[in-house]
């Protein structure tokens, strides 16, 4: 479980996080839903090690990891703009990770292989990130990320630069994976549909705290408050 408790992140005078306290049972596929600017990155990025929040507590599989830096959170990421290595092939980008974690040449390739083939790559190994339509590199991103067996995927808006039916495809694509693989999949999104469609739970954020958290049917049929209510509204 992903516990943060009475999370406070101010920019100046403005409070992106507002005391915020959230749950995120591990295994479940719980969505960050809010309008733009309602701290659902910083609240992602806290997660991820990349902010520090100016108070409050995180702790990930009941560790406190306050000052922990990312690449010791047991965490991987991808973001809607993702960074990929142009000058690696496929299989280099999503094997980098276990190599700087000098896993043995055959584990790299066996583990190599089955993730492309979950993320529906297998063929495109040898090709170049340029060489790859959005989505599939999108996927690339996720394989690269789920490489090292993280206990958490953080997704910040992963599909947001792509169109309605890739987006669509890609999740159910996600979805699919998510009930494969069981990590822990914590996904940023202001689409309402999207995060009614893909997620288990949706925590709904305004102004740096919490409306509600729940599932897609506790929202929907019970919205806390005229927020939530009409934050959902247009999907109706
Ligand atoms: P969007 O859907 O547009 O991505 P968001 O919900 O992810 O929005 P955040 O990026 O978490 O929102 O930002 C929350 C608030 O904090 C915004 O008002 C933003 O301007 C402010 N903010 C975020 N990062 C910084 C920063 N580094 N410096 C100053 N203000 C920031
Ligand atoms: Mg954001």
């Amino acid at each position: 479980m992903i516990s943060v408790i009475g999370a406070n992140k101010n920019f100046g005078d403005f409070a992106a996080l507002d005391n915020l306290s959230l749950d995120i049972p591990s295994g479940s596929l719980t969505a960050l839903l809010g309008p733009s600017g309602s701290g659902k990155s910083t609240l992602l990025r806290s997660i991820a090690g990349l902010e520090n929040p100016d108070s409050g507590t995180i702790t990930i599989a009941g560790k406190d990891v306050t000052g922990v830096p990312p690449q010791k959170r047991d965490i991987g990421f991808v973001f809607q703009h993702y960074a990929a290595f142009k000058h690696m092939t496929v299989r280099d980008n999503v094997a980098f990770g276990l190599k700087i974690r000098k896993r043995p040449k055959n584990e790299i390739t066996k583990k190599v292989n089955d993730l492309l083939e979950i993320v529906g790559l297998d063929g495109f190994q040898h090709r170049y990130p340029a060489q790859l339509s959005g989505g599939q590199r999108q996927r690339m991103a996720l394989a690269r990320a789920l490489a090292v067996d993280p206990q958490v995927l953080l997704l910040d808006e992963p599909f947001g630069a792509l169109d309605a039916k890739v987006r669509e495809d890609l999740r159910t694509w996600l979805r699919r994976l998510h009930d494969e693989v069981h990590v822990t999949t914590v996904l940023v999104t202001h689409d309402q549909a999207e995060a009614l469609d893909v997620a288990d739970r949706i925590a709904v954020l305004n102004k740096g705290r919490i409306e509600q958290v729940g599932t897609p049917r506790d929202l929907y049929d019970r919205p806390a408050n005229n927020f939530v209510m009409s934050f959902l509204g247009p999907v109706a």
